[in-house]
């Protein structure tokens, strides 16, 4: 039991000497932000919104605007009452965000069911997956000598500057800009690759022309439905993916924005941000959010303003009122991807197997040419995989997903398809259409309005943009409070090393 004189001693330490530092003005207690809006509530914003309450605390209401359905770009469509994902499908097991929000929300991986590859060139399969790994390699010998060692190479060594992202957040540093995030990576070399394009950096180090043409085009038209010019790092993002270290979660890959918003206890606000106008006041500026909703249009006041939403054309645009400098906004395109869910036979005559019970493949790759309508096809499981589930044979009606530049129409379904039951279209403003010399957008957009979404111009993918949340809320953080030794430190892995 503790003494009557140590509680003194305890009351005095909690509560007098605070109180008298206060009144001597020995230091103020810094305020901590009142009320903080996120807009759009993909994974960006609902991991943003996870991880600012980590850093402010639950007291700070946080507001998250959707206009459309959380979950964004993860997304799934029904098909004879079985759930299936039309929007992003895989997450590398690298990724650990989403691997640790995973365990949090207490979500589960979704079960494996294996399934072989292949490559179309639009007349025949150049490249088939067969169930042997020895017989796989010496295939991709034969054809393409060592190209692949080289290319999974460059692959690891890029993954393997990335991870150190993971480390530099865990001690609460944060980056002011895209560039010095991966200059901190991976130095210049990292920011060029945001500039040079995929092919150009494999063909400098020796990947033949035949292994980009057949394969790595292939790959990366699946990945991004784009060419071999998208920049080096957005393409080996796309070329890390190799069927065994990708996993989904069961239920739905959605169900980790759902989550993360239903665990901050958020206050989701479904409605359409329209503006930002800027009011100034004496201390920090304060945003006022405009937004409408069904008919009514409704405006809410905040010290901190997250955007985790694409900027583009095709999507919801916001006016900035108010601001002295006009704020500069992405003015890329964004790429349409149509995602097609087919329930129906396969045509696997079209594929070179007139017999449907000998059609090895779960998957088809296509290389870009004048005869191929389609990105890639895939059979789809379920988001809810039984333990019993086993993948339908082509000879039986099965959900495949087709991804194309334009919605396939008859004569094109037909060619694929012997037969189906349904077809459903999902058109995605997906990623951004990747130029070269793009430059990157910046993150803060003013005090304290930040720009998550830039991040896709680097590279987009699920876990970027977890990453780039995490980012934005030690940054909005560490500026808040004026913690610039956490801010675009230069050399963070010597100094971490020399700080453990
Ligand atoms: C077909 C397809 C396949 C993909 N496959 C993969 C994959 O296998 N692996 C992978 O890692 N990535 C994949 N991706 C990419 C991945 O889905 C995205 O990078 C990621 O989901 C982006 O998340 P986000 O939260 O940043 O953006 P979004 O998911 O787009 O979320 C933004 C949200 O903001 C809302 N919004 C926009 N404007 C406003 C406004 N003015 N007011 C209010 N709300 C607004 C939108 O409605 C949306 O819900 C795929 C994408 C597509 C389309």
């Amino acid at each position: 039991m503790a003494s009557e004189g140590s509680i003194h001693h305890t009351m005095f330490l909690l509560v007098v000497l605070p109180a008298l530092l206060f009144h001597l003005g020995a230091g103020q207690p810094p305020e901590s932000p009142g009320r903080i809006a996120v807009i759009g509530a993909g994974i960006g914003g609902s991991a943003v919104t996870h991880f600012l309450q980590q850093q402010f605390g639950a007291q700070v209401q946080i507001d998250v605007y959707e206009a459309d359905r959380v979950g964004g770009r993860l997304a799934t469509t029904t098909v004879n009452n079985q759930q299936y994902e039309s929007g992003s499908a895989s997450i590398h097991s690298l990724n650990l965000h989403m691997q640790g929000f995973v365990k949090l929300l207490g979500l589960k991986h979704r079960k494996e069911v294996a399934g072989k590859n292949a490559i179309f060139s639009g007349e025949h399969l150049v490249l088939e997956e067969t169930d042997w790994y020895l017989l796989n390699l010496f295939r991709l010998w034969w054809h393409y000598g060592i190209s692949f060692l080289r290319l999974q190479m460059w692959v690891e060594e890029i993954m393997e500057k990335f991870m150190r992202i993971y480390k530099y957040q865990a001690h609460e540093y944060a980056f002011s800009t895209t560039e010095e995030l991966l200059r901190s990576l991976g130095g210049e070399h990292f920011v060029n690759m945001t500039q040079k394009s995929v092919a150009e950096s494999l063909q400098g180090i020796g990947v033949s022309q035949r292994f980009i043409d057949d394969v790595i085009s292939a790959v990366i038209r699946a990945s991004y439905g784009q060419s071999v010019a998208i920049p080096a790092l957005v393409g080996a993002m796309s070329l890390a993916g190799t069927p065994g270290n990708m996993w989904a979660i069961e239920g739905g890959n959605k169900l980790v924005c759902s989550g993360l918003l239903k665990m901050t206890k958020a206050n989701v606000i479904h409605g359409k941000v329209i503006a930002i106008c800027l009011h100034n006041s004496e201390k920090r500026p304060v945003y006022e959010v405009q937004y409408e909703q069904e008919d009514s249009i409704g405006s809410d006041f905040y010290d901190l303003v997250i955007i985790a939403a694409p900027l583009h054309k095709a999507g919801y645009p916001i006016s900035f009122l108010n601001f002295q400098l006009p704020i500069q906004q992405p003015n890329g395109t964004y790429h349409r991807v149509v995602s097609s869910v087919v329930h129906g036979y396969l045509n696997s005559s079209f594929f070179g197997f007139p017999d449907p019970k000998l059609f090895p493949f779960s998957s088809i790759l296509s290389v870009e040419s004048p005869d191929s309508s389609f990105h890639s096809l895939e059979s789809l499981c379920p988001v809810n995989v039984s333990v019993g589930f086993r993948r339908k044979p082509p000879q039986e009606a099965a959900v495949w997903r087709v991804l194309s530049a334009h919605p396939l129409d008859r004569k094109e379904l037909k060619t694929l398809f012997k037969s189906y039951y349904s077809v459903q279209v999902v058109e995605w403003q997906a990623f951004p259409s990747y130029g070269s010399s793009q430059s990157l957008p910046q993150i803060i957009m003013h005090d304290g309005l930040y720009y998550l979404s830039g991040v896709e111009w680097a590279a987009s993918s699920v876990e970027m943009s977890a990453v780039a949340a995490k980012n934005v809320a030690l940054l909005a953080f560490n500026r808040w409070y004026e913690l610039n030794e956490k801010i675009d430190q230069p050399d963070l892995m010597h100094k971490l090393k020399t700080e453990l």
